[in-house]
């Protein structure tokens, strides 16, 4: 009897663990509780692979030998409750893929910067000639790659919700770029719950692997006195120091692995700002141990395009820039958007509040905000902590209202930023949604 094994979810992740599941023999079922989109219907169709959708048959599921979760979906769900009872196990799609997969595996982890730092660390890669896979939160399912387009390499973005389900998979190279509160209503708003998720990153792993990580966050820095990890270190920091693998000095970003001193003239970095420094810290690192030339690591950290919605250059309209930083969708992203602005801003800035702090904030908008767009159904939580602080404060109930009034209001060589602190669902579909209109009303002004 060939063994059963149940998908739940059936986006990107799902239906490429079950096209592996089916291509390595199993009996693979699919169950989603939603529509699955057309697209993913027909991959699974094409396979031969059985899928259900709008509700979940638990004769189905509970019959399972093993069931692999859509990160998406969380534990107190009565269909995982049920599982959890049952002691059926519960794995991701990237544990399950890492099964059939010899491939050295680069992971990044973090609270901020995993897309913007995944993207980086595949565009070096690619670049110096690499047969390497992007997968996990961005590009094709890692369990789809392995099924039908095997790499030698992959960068993985891993979410803590990803980590979670993961048990015997190793990051033979893992980074991991910081910790900050983020998505505590998964984690019974226990702080500790998501680090341990976070640093599942270096789990399994041996002195032959490697651990890169951002040696100025405390969170870190506590971690990994606890857990000595097994892993040979690379930790990296804006200043030089004892144990440091990659820091700035004399506006110099330096590498050293042992292999050779890598260095860079902070200039001629593609990214700006102090986060995308730690981020191409966390990437040349990795470039360093994965032996690309040196000059190619240059080449490729001063001509990376940078990732849509983060800090995206959008235009310049008489003499003011305007920076889609859509996906800021918490106040710790907006800080370091503020902190990198050499101009004076106008910051639009609002959404749904996930219980934000915009103390973290306030002194940067005094320093470089001239006036701030309150962009949001309810704006009355910005009104009060931000009213009296600035000069100028304005609502907009809609992107174009958003804009008009930036327009208006920006003086020849300051910014206009969109950083929100929060996310979109009140008046967009996305952050993409937001990001993109605000793109193109900024491109028909
Ligand atoms: P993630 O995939 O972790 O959400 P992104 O690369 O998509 O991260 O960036 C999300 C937001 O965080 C953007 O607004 C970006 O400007 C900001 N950001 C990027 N890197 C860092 C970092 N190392 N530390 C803090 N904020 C960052």
């Amino acid at each position: 009897m060939k063994k059963r094994i149940v998908i739940l979810g059936a986006g990107e992740s799902g239906t490429g663990a079950a096209i592996l599941a089916k291509a390595k023999g199993y009996d693979a079922f699919v169950s989603d509780s939603s529509a699955i989109k057309q697209k993913y219907k027909e991959m699974l169709d094409s396979r031969g692979i059985r899928w259900e959708e709008g509700h979940h048959t638990e004769s189905e599921i509970f019959s399972a030998e093993e069931v692999i979760k859509s990160p998406g979906i969380s534990n107190k769900v009565p269909i995982i409750e049920g599982l959890i009872k049952r002691n059926i196990p519960i794995i991701s799609e990237i544990e399950f893929a890492g099964r059939y997969s010899d491939a050295t595996m680069i992971c990044i982890t973090g609270s901020n910067g995993k897309t913007t730092t995944t993207m980086l660390t595949y565009h070096i890669l690619k670049e110096a000639g690499l047969d390497v896979g992007l997968a996990g939160n961005v590009g094709n399912s890692l369990a789809l790659q392995v099924a039908e387009s095997p790499h030698a390499c992959y960068v993985i973005e891993l979410s803590s919700f990803q980590l979670d389900n993961m048990y015997r998979f190793k990051a033979d190279i893992a980074v991991l770029l910081n910790i900050t509160p983020d998505h505590l209503d998964r984690y019974d708003y226990k702080m500790q719950n998501y680090i341990d998720s976070k640093l599942r990153i270096i789990q399994n792993q041996t002195e032959k692997d490697a651990f890169i990580f951002w040696n100025d966050d405390p969170v870190i820095i506590r971690e990994v006195a606890k857990r000595k990890p097994a892993a040979t270190l690379y930790p990296f920091a804006l200043d030089p120091q004892d144990g440091i693998k990659g820091y700035v000095r004399k506006e110099q970003l330096v590498i050293d692995t042992k292999k050779s001193l890598f260095t860079m003239e902070q200039d001629l970095l593609a990214l700006t700002g102090t986060h995308n420094l730690y981020n191409s810290l966390a990437s040349g690192i990795t470039a360093k141990l994965m032996d690309i030339h040196d000059e190619n690591i240059r080449a490729s950290l001063s001509d990376f395009t940078g990732v849509e919605h983060r800090l995206e250059k959008v235009a310049r309209v008489r003499g003011v820039d305007y920076v889609n930083d859509s996906k800021a969708t918490n106040v710790n992203s907006c800080w370091y958007a503020l902190q990198s602005m050499t101009t004076k801003v106008i910051l639009i800035l609002g959404g749904i509040d996930k219980g934000n702090d915009y103390s973290e904030i306030e002194e940067l908008v005094r320093e470089k905000v001239r006036a701030l767009i309150f962009l949001g159904i309810d704006n009355a939580k910005l009104h009060s902590f931000f009213d009296g602080k600035v000069l100028e404060t304005e609502d907009a109930r809609s992107m174009q209202e958003a804009v008009d009034k930036a327009y208006r209001l920006a003086q020849k060589g300051d910014t206009v930023l969109l950083s929100p602190c929060c996310a979109s669902f009140d008046l967009f579909t996305s952050y993409e949604d937001r990001g993109n209109q605000f793109k193109d009303c900024v491109l028909h002004l």
